[in-house]
């Protein structure tokens, strides 16, 4: 795997898309990214960039032509608020990407496949207490994902099992567990937790504000982990041998009211807290690392201040610049 290889990045538009090709170009590879749109915040490194659909099979096979691995990370997605309300939508368009993208590559001879899940498909009735038991992979059945889109990664867990069993595609399966980083989405209602807590206490530091609303009484937990970490891992799960699903975040469970507190602290201000009405998905989550750190040989290193720093830095500056344009 040290040698250098023809690498298709789906959703390279998007966060960990986009820092994938950075990453895998710095490697050594040769790397085509396709999106349905460009990444937002810096150009991309790619070699090949397609601006292309992938819920149509013909964009698909044209897609995965030529490589000899793909990374499967276009979804529809957003954070909480988005998924928890746009079910039909989410499972229609995710089915056709990860239907197309997986038939294209076989059709077209890619040697692996690695395909991006998520914690969300583990059972609502193993999340239901704040001070969760870590979820281990075997957990994921009997299967009772809270949302769509944790039922459609869990089938698309499965058709990649499948076809690798049918047709000899080596695939990979790794289960984020809420990846967050510079270069994300953080405003327009698809950002996830830790941008948004970043947005809201660099919005009261620039303005003056007081308190930071929270979606519910903040007592929910979570696990979160860098996006250097996850580029670190993922390559590392391709080069495994490795084919059942495989978790893929921190283990060090916060409340959402302490994540807003290591925000506000970095940022430097003490804010109050407004807890307010809003989806907050399960009650707890946390990732056991156990198989990870079997199977890899290493783990997520990167502090949840540290990731958050960096996080914080450059969400302060897109906030200072829109504050700065609308005036
Ligand atoms: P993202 O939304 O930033 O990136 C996904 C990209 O897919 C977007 O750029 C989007 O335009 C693209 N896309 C959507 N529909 C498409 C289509 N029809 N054709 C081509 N491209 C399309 O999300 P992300 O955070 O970078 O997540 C990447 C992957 O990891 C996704 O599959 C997501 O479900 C999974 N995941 C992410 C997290 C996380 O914490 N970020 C957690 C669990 C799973």
């Amino acid at each position: 795997m040290s040698d250098v290889k023809k690498i298709l990045v789906t959703g390279a538009g998007g966060f960990i898309g986009h820092h994938l090709v950075t990453y895998l170009k710095k490697q050594g590879h040769w790397v085509r990214g396709v999106d349905v749109k460009r990444p937002e915040y810096a150009p991309t490194d790619a070699d090949d960039f397609l601006l292309k659909d992938l819920r149509e099979p013909s964009n698909a096979l044209a897609a995965t032509r030529g490589v000899d691995h793909v990374y499967a990370l276009a979804a529809d997605m957003g954070g909480m608020g988005y998924i928890s309300a746009h079910h039909a939508t989410i499972l229609h368009n995710n089915a056709l990407i990860n239907l197309n993208t997986l038939e294209g590559a076989k059709q077209n001879g890619v040697t692996r496949y690695l395909y991006t899940s998520s914690a969300c498909v583990y059972p609502e009735f193993k999340q239901t207490d704040a001070a969760v038991t870590p979820l281990k992979e075997d957990d994921a059945y009997p299967a009772q994902p809270q949302d769509a889109y944790g039922w459609e990664k869990l089938i698309t867990e499965r058709l990649c099992m499948h076809y690798r069993e049918d047709y000899g595609i080596e695939t990979r399966v790794v289960r984020f567990h809420n990846i967050f980083g510079p270069l994300g989405t953080w405003d327009g209602g698809r950002e996830k937790a830790p941008a948004a807590m970043c947005r809201k206490v660099a919005i009261a530091k620039l303005t003056g504000q007081t308190a930071i609303e929270i979606w519910g009484d903040g007592e929910q937990t979570r696990s979160f982990c860098y996006i250097d970490d996850c580029l670190d891992g993922l390559t590392r799960l391709m080069a495994s041998n490795h084919h059942d699903p495989l978790n893929l975040g921190q283990d060090r469970l916060v409340t959402i009211n302490q994540l807003a507190d290591i925000v506000s602290a970095i940022a430097g201000v003490t804010l109050g807290k407004r807890h307010v009405p809003g989806p907050q998905g399960v009650r707890g989550r946390n990732s056991d690392n156990t198989q990870l750190r079997q199977v890899l040989g290493w783990e997520p290193r990167i502090s949840l201040e540290e990731g958050l720093k960096r996080t914080y830095v450059w969400i302060e500056a897109q906030v200072r610049q829109q504050v700065a344009t609308t005036r």
